[in-house]
């Protein structure tokens, strides 16, 4: 089986929509389709939500009218049969009950996620019925029957894969599923979500749950590109990544994959494909085991940046300094992305700061402690080999006019990671651009 994923642009648009049913009926090969909501939805639901909870009610009842009025349209411009128009209106109808009950009852976060889920629910929904429409035999596969976080709020794959192995078992002979992505239930048995950008997520976790041949992330650009596109100008598609690069772009700031998207496919070495919904024919970017290039493939940038440094003349070479310190990241279960070590100082950083005023305490209580906010992380990926030479210095010809507070190198073959103010990030990448890739 191969799984497919289309994200918000990909079903954004009725004719949108209906070129996805193009792509997924080329071939006969049975497919699980994995959408997002309707470009704009989730940015809606969010919306939607803040406004619930900070009790402004008028306001979460005008942006929900405007949402009403949204999938009216789009409904009466994706199908055609009054029959199938009126099997929409009335799921649409459902749906939004759903909202007016959340403008009277009291907001919580769990009926937040719920709000949320709304969007990927509506889209698959909707378009089954187009499928159904058109003659196409497919079937709805209900996400929130099989994909579960455990309490880290971390997918369980094992369980996922038994729960959708016994729940395929009832689509025996159908061979177009559709399913939502970004959605799930947690341990507690709520509807959650994978974080924004997640339906990725679903996908290659879909993907590694049946051992499929093929997880294909359909997109509205023609693969990962070198830069960024919407910081750069000049950028091009990369046609070959290996899981390991793949994952160092998506999680230092490459939005075309979710950051956790890469670790299913590679535990089970199963080819990811990013292809362009608008150029279904264009050749896009494989993700597999190995490449055989070793050069830099492409750049990537990550902004809301804290770096914090612990200075200790005392200390630091002392055995066991290091462990404290990371001690004290793990108690608030705040990751850390980059570190570098002097002698009489560390320095890390972490793009999750709710806990920082702790993580603060305690780490003055181990020396002098300085934080800089608004950071960003620009990372070069490629496969480096120490032999060769040369990256190092054009990355830093490039950047000679840029402050750099951090940088790492060494850490894997795949990646050198610079710190620098965020206001100096479209300048580095423009740069690194012209020094890297000639461009
Ligand atoms: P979808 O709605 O299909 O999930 P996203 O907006 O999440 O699409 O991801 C696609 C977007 O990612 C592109 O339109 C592009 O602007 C952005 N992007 C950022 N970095 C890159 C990159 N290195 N290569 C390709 N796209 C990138
Ligand atoms: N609809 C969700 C979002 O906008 C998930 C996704 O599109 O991947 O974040
Ligand atoms: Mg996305």
């Amino acid at each position: 089986m191969q799984v497919l994923k289309f994200g918000g642009t990909s079903v954004g648009k009725p004719e949108r929509m209906k070129a996805v049913a193009e792509i997924i009926t080329r071939n006969d090969e049975p497919k699980i389709v994995v959408l997002s909501a309707l470009s704009g939805t989730t940015n809606a639901l969010v919306s939607i939500g803040q406004a619930l909870a900070s009790d402004k009610k008028e306001e979460a009842t005008r942006q929900i009218a405007e949402l009403k009025a949204h999938y009216e349209v789009f409904i009466k411009a994706l199908l055609a049969t009054d029959e199938k128009r009126s099997e929409a209106f009335e799921i649409i109808k459902e749906h939004f009950e759903f909202f007016s009950i959340t403008l009277k009852i009291s907001f919580n976060e769990a009926l937040n996620r719920d709000i949320l889920a709304q969007g990927e629910l509506m889209s698959t929904k909707l378009f089954t019925l187009y499928l159904q429409e058109a003659g196409i035999n497919a079937a709805l596969l209900p996400a929130l029957d099989f994909m579960r976080t455990n309490e880290e709020g971390e997918p369980n794959l094992e369980r996922i894969s038994a729960d959708l192995t016994k729940k395929l078992k009832d689509f025996k002979g159908a061979s177009l599923l559709i399913t939502q992505g970004f959605i799930c239930k947690n341990y507690r048995g709520e509807i959650d979500n994978l974080q924004r950008g997640g339906s990725d997520y679903t996908a290659s976790l879909i993907g590694a749950a049946i051992n499929a041949s093929e997880i294909q992330i359909w997109t509205d650009i023609d693969g990962m590109h070198n830069n960024d596109p919407r910081v750069v100008d000049k950028t091009f598609p990369i046609a070959e990544l290996s899981f390991d690069e793949a994952a160092e772009l998506a999680y230092f700031g490459a939005k075309i994959l979710h950051p956790a998207s890469i670790w299913p496919a590679q535990k089970y070495s199963i080819p990811v494909k990013l292809l362009n919904t608008m150029q279904p024919d264009a050749k896009g970017t494989v993700i597999s085991k190995s490449t055989n290039s070793d050069d830099v493939k492409a750049l990537a940038a990550k902004d809301g940046i804290t770096a914090i440094k612990v200075k200790s003349s005392r200390m630091l070479l002392a055995y066991g300094f290091l462990r404290k310190i990371f001690e004290i990241f793990e108690k608030y279960k705040t990751p850390i992305d980059m570190i570098t070590t002097s002698e009489v100082a560390v320095s890390v950083t972490i793009d999750e700061d709710e806990h920082l005023e702790k993580i603060i305490a305690e780490l003055s209580q181990l020396g002098q402690v300085e934080v800089d906010n608004g950071q960003t992380i620009i990372c070069v990926v490629g496969n480096f080999v120490a032999e060769r030479k040369g990256i190092v210095n054009k990355i830093f010809d490039a950047l000679e006019e840029v402050p750099i507070r951090m940088i790492s190198y060494g850490g894997s073959r795949h990646n050198i990671s610079l710190l620098t103010d965020r206001v100096n990030k479209e300048n580095s990448l423009k740069k690194l651009n012209e020094h890297l890739f000639g461009l």
